[in-house]
């Protein structure tokens, strides 16, 4: 979809008006013996939306025609007229998107009209966490809710929240502060603690820096699997293409430092396969070479040039299980190339990954590259300050007695080790605002649905890119479900305290220019401003620390790293309810429907395993059994499992599916920020059953199949 195709189809959309596909209100019934031909289909329209699978917060547009379902009136079945989503892609006025979306932004419509999606709000039935409920009316649930919340100690209200920033943040807070709560927190492994604090710490900025690769000639990635599911994908892809053939005459070139194969790695010129945990010591050793070979552009604060000189390059070569003839001539290659940057993030985060992210960042102010096209520029401002902030709560769910959970399913996204589930079981009173029964939701006694992203509005305010997506609601709710800002709301009111939901409009208002009209704002789907000069504010005095990462589980009993990730098609296992991802094949292995342990051939011929063999990795911390994906990339002695799979209870597609890896992890964290270490685990691998397990789109020896090699 390009600009002038965008303006001709959504020149017509209404803004902000609930319609049907041909901007009528839909409210007829036709019976059921009407045959199929006798219904005219209705025209297509077009309207901008904000896509809600992930907290990158890319601005959609959504193809709406008149459709059908069936209905019961009286005892009798009818078909209802409903304007219907066929079709979402990407706007191409945002900066973000651009114009594409990815295979979850795609697949965002099937949430919409999931078999299993709440239908209305609904009672606990029965012991909690068998995902038993009954349905209750509206005025039924929020007054059940709001009796309790009457009751409860204000202080130890727990609003679980995502970590996006935009108009749904701010109520949120707004409803919090009127009841006297405590702020809401973001504790969810999609949040990027890691990177924040040492982008503050190193360049004094407050969140997530981007990383201008289109304009870079040579990037070095630092444990960023940014192709992957990184940050904000879709903007990344774009970037990495622009990056590669969007410059006639110029290819950047990549080169790929990470324990895993990834999706990156595998799109990089070089990879560069580091051991568990020494993503630190590539950083030391470039930092050190930079400045011996007189390659650096600026300056460093005086403790931390110590540090990079203290470096001994051929034990750091030998702590990355890399080369160190590698390592010198990536160090020169960067340090002569006329763009440079070094892309770091923790996709699997260590116990030391903060001291890799500060040494990286510090890697870029010794190319001269900050606040300068092709290098890292500050994050977009949060215009309103909306975004929740990330906090270990561990101890806070301990403590809480009133659990909001919204967007959230912590007992699938923390470990079995860290007592997730004794910890929810002790909470007198647990309300979910989830449009499915998840493994936290089954734990709920209330459920509040809110509706689908693709019937909600709001506005969106994106990390990469200044101003907002914004969503006006153009399809009705498909069932009885609420907005989570109108339940919050309603509950307010019931409690005797007044919050006004905060809409696009009112926050954005101020942020517009004078010529800016709000209709044209809806139209486009937002509004996007240029990035404003950049600078940091650099410390004079920093230190940088060393720390080796800490891996838990004895090295004789269990003599493998375990590295559980986060899955293109599945996230943080949240897009798992959809068929489309079920189906589509895992970019390592082409399992569908599944996800494999992915071994190294070396371990895999020591243990006797082949692919599709059924395993069982265990841990200090537990076990789990799935099938088992022979990787000819897999660092030897590392194994990788996807996350995804492994959900009790998520609809009928990903319930009872496959396993988590998360389950099975140490409760290990990077102490000053609280961010789950997902890396920090050692484990022991065992075949349990020969074959049978893994569907896979495309079998590795396909090609030495029955047919012959060709
Ligand atoms: S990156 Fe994909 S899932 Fe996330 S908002 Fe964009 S299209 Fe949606």
């Amino acid at each position: 979809m390009d600009r002038r195709n965008f303006f001709k189809i959504v020149s017509t959309a209404s803004t902000g008006v609930m319609t049907g596909a041909c901007g009528k209100r839909v409210e007829r019934y036709l019976p059921l013996l009407v045959s199929d031909h006798e219904i005219a289909p209705g025209d297509e329209v077009w309207h901008p939306g904000v896509c809600g699978e992930c907290e990158a917060g890319c601005s959609i547009i959504v193809r709406v025609m008149e459709g059908e379902r069936v209905v019961e009136r009286k005892g009798e079945q009818f078909r209802e007229r409903i304007a219907t989503i066929k079709k979402i892609e990407g706007n191409p006025l945002d900066p973000v998107s651009g114009g594409r979306l990815c295979a979850r932004g795609q697949a965002a419509v099937e949430g919409l009209y999931h078999p299993d999606r709440l239908r209305g709000p609904m009672r606990k039935q029965g012991a909690r966490g068998h995902g038993e409920f009954t349905p209750v009316t509206w005025e039924q649930a929020l007054d059940e809710v709001a009796g309790k919340l009457r009751h409860a100690d204000q202080a130890r209200v727990l609003y679980l929240t995502r970590p996006q920033a935009g108009t749904r943040a701010l109520t949120v807070a707004r409803f919090l502060q009127a009841i006297g709560g405590p702020a809401p927190v973001s504790f969810e492994l999609a949040d990027f603690p890691l990177e924040r604090k040492a982008a503050r710490d190193v360049y004094g900025w407050v969140d997530v820096p981007v990383y201008d690769l289109r304009r870079a000639t040579y990037a070095v990635g630092i444990g960023a699997d940014f192709l992957g599911g990184w940050a904000s994908p879709v903007f990344y892809a774009r970037q990495f293409g622009h990056f590669r053939q969007g410059r006639p005459g110029v290819r950047g070139k990549l080169v790929q430092a990470e324990p895993r194969f990834s999706i990156t790695a595998q799109s990089a010129d070089q990879w560069l396969p580091l051991r568990p945990g020494a993503e630190l010591f590539i950083a030391l050793a470039l930092g050190h070479l930079l400045l011996s070979e007189k390659l650096s552009r600026a300056t460093v604060p005086e403790q931390v040039r110590q540090t990079f000189e203290a470096v001994d390059v051929t034990n750091a070569a030998r702590l990355c299980g890399v080369t160190e003839k590698r390592l010198r001539q990536v160090a020169r290659e960067l340090g002569e190339s006329d763009k440079p940057l070094v892309f770091a993030g923790a996709s699997i985060a260590q116990t030391n990954s903060l001291a890799a992210l500060k040494a990286a960042a510090w890697l870029n102010v010794l190319l001269g590259n900050v606040g300068k096209p092709g290098g890292v520029l500050p994050p977009s401002p949060d215009a309103a300050a909306s975004r929740p902030v990330y906090t270990n709560a561990l101890a806070k769910i301990e403590q809480a007695q009133f659990l909001f959970l919204d967007g959230v399913d912590p007992l699938y996204t923390l470990p079995a080790s860290t007592g997730v589930a004794e910890k929810l079981a002790h909470i007198e009173t647990i309300v979910s605002l989830a449009s499915f029964i998840n493994d936290s939701a089954a734990h709920a006694d209330q459920l509040l649905p809110d509706h689908h992203c693709l019937e909600s509005g709001g506005a969106v305010f994106p990390a990469v890119a200044d101003g907002a997506a914004v969503a006006a609601p153009f399809v009705h709710p498909l069932y009885d479900t609420r907005s989570t800002e109108e339940v919050l709301t309603a509950l307010a009111k019931k409690l005797g305290v007044e919050v006004v939901a905060v809409t696009p409009k009112s926050a954005m208002e101020k942020m517009l220019q004078a010529h800016q009209g709000w209709d044209a704002v809806v139209r486009q789907g937002g509004f996007w401003t240029e990035a404003k000069p950049a600078s940091a504010r650099l410390p004079a005095h920093a230190t940088l620390e060393t720390p080796q990462a800490v891996f838990q589980g004895d090295v004789a009993q269990y003599p493998l790293h375990f590295l559980p990730y986060r899955s293109l098609q599945f996230d943080d296992g949240r897009s798992a309810h959809l068929p489309w991802m079920q189906e589509l094949p895992d970019p390592v292995s082409s399992a569908m429907w599944s996800l494999p342990v992915e071994i190294d051939p070396q371990t895999a011929a020591k243990l006797g395993i082949k692919t599709g063999d059924r395993v069982r990795v265990e841990s200090p911390y537990g076990k789990l059994e799935a099938p088992a994906y022979v990787d000819p990339a897999a660092v030897p002695g590392v194994v990788s499992m996807a996350i995804g799979q492994g959900h009790r209870h998520f609809g009928r597609y990903a319930s009872n599916r496959g396993a988590n890896p998360i389950s099975i992890l140490a409760p290990a964290w990077e102490e000053s920020t609280g961010a789950l270490a997902l890396g920090a685990t050692r484990v022991r691998l065992a075949r349990v059953a020969t074959g049978g397990g893994l569907v896979q789109f495309a079998v590795v020896d396909r090609e030495a199949g029955p047919w012959g090699r060709r």
